[in-house]
């Protein structure tokens, strides 16, 4: 019997679901809808698949440690300073570098709720306490608990804009106001995953507040979701403070982006085309699919990523379960008070098509 350090007691591990197989098995026949990750379904343009070959055709040679070309092009597209822009093995590992930059035993950190669970689960694992924002009851972002406390010293504020798996957003004003309120001594993180779905005028990115911003603030942001390279694993982070970068870059493994990741990364910031096809898609897809739920008689609510929140009314889990027999992967939630709902991503038309189908039988 061996005993890992106690923090990770009070830790579930991340996605250790059905694997594919499991689910083709169960499937009997039906085309797999894989709608449980938040993926982009749509095929990458032809340049980022040939950049992608040039660059494995060296596998004997490190990667950039510091991805410089990459920081360059995101610097010159964001207005972030290249010198303030970091690049992670996915946002995940910048999360996890940013715990473990920042955080000490009983530091406290601030997120909304229900969110991505690896921000609350970094911060545990770093022996951080967490004060979870929760929703209004009508379901809306508590802004007057968010602005009390961020302005608190608390060690670090982190919240996902728009929320995974609420698909909720900050406008404008509301990001104003929490930048104003942020103590001076901690830090604010926007995550960003899914800045590309959110455009439009009631929402606002952080970037570009960080210039003018004169407290700590941070901005993590992901390939794996609009440009559509998951199974690469590239992120970055944006900051307007040298400290958290150094902090960042000292705790990173030094090689944390591989040359294949940072080719295709820069293809796809450099070949948007695509891109902007397969997020109009998308979007038109989320309408569609928000309408057919709600025809249901199913709650869902207001969204600006790639995936509703739906609330099936009857616990999701076993709805998730009857519809991996429809051959559809989706998400149940689990945590305190969202049993009843279950994100799912928003995939090619007839993967959405499917899942409305069984919807329709299962609830
Ligand atoms: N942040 C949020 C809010 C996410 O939803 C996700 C992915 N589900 C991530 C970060 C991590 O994405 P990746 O590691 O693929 O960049």
């Amino acid at each position: 019997k061996f005993s890992a350090r106690a923090e990770l007691d009070r830790l579930t591990r991340y996605n250790s679901g059905l694997t594919l197989d499991d689910v083709a098995a169960r499937a009997k026949g039906h085309p797999i809808a894989k709608l449980g990750s938040n993926e982009n379904p749509h095929p990458v343009s032809a340049a980022i698949t040939t950049a992608m070959a040039e660059a494995i055709a060296r596998p004997n040679i490190y990667p950039d440690p510091s991805a410089r070309v990459l920081a360059d092009e995101i610097a010159r597209q964001t207005g972030a300073a290249a010198e303030r822009v970091i690049l992670g093995d996915g946002s995940e590992d910048l999360l996890n570098v940013l715990a473990r930059a920042v955080l000490n035993p009983g530091d406290e950190v601030v997120t909304l709720f229900p969110s991505f669970p690896l921000h609350e689960d970094y911060a545990t694992m770093m022996g951080a306490t967490v004060t979870r924002i929760g929703l209004t009851p009508d379901r809306r972002i508590d802004m007057d608990a968010l602005l009390a406390a961020a302005a608190r010293p608390v060690r670090l504020t982190l919240i996902a804009n728009p929320m995974n798996p609420a698909g909720l957003w900050l406008g404008p004003d509301e990001l104003a106001a929490l930048l104003a309120a942020q103590h001076p001594d901690s830090l604010l993180c926007l995550d960003e995953a899914y800045v590309e779905y959110a455009a439009g005028p009631d929402y606002a990115s952080g970037a570009e507040r960080l210039a003018g911003h004169d407290k700590p603030l941070l901005i993590l942001r992901t390939f794996s979701k609009a440009y559509g390279l998951a199974g690469l694993r590239i992120g970055y982070g944006m900051s307007n403070s040298d400290d958290v970068i150094a902090a960042m870059n000292l705790v990173r493994t030094p090689f944390n982006t591989n040359a294949v990741a940072q080719a295709a990364a820069l293809a796809a910031m450099t070949h948007t085309e695509d891109m902007a096809r397969a997020v109009a898609a998308t979007l038109a897809e989320r309408a569609r699919m928000e309408q057919a739920l709600a025809a249901l008689g199913l709650r869902v609510l207001p969204s600006k990523g790639n995936f509703l929140f739906v609330d099936c009314g009857q616990p999701s889990a076993g709805v998730a379960d009857r519809l991996i027999d429809c051959g559809v992967i989706v998400k149940p939630w689990k945590q305190d008070g969202f049993e009843t709902f279950l994100r799912v991503s928003v995939g090619l038309d007839w993967e959405n098509d499917q899942f409305l189908e069984a919807m329709a039988r299962i609830v």
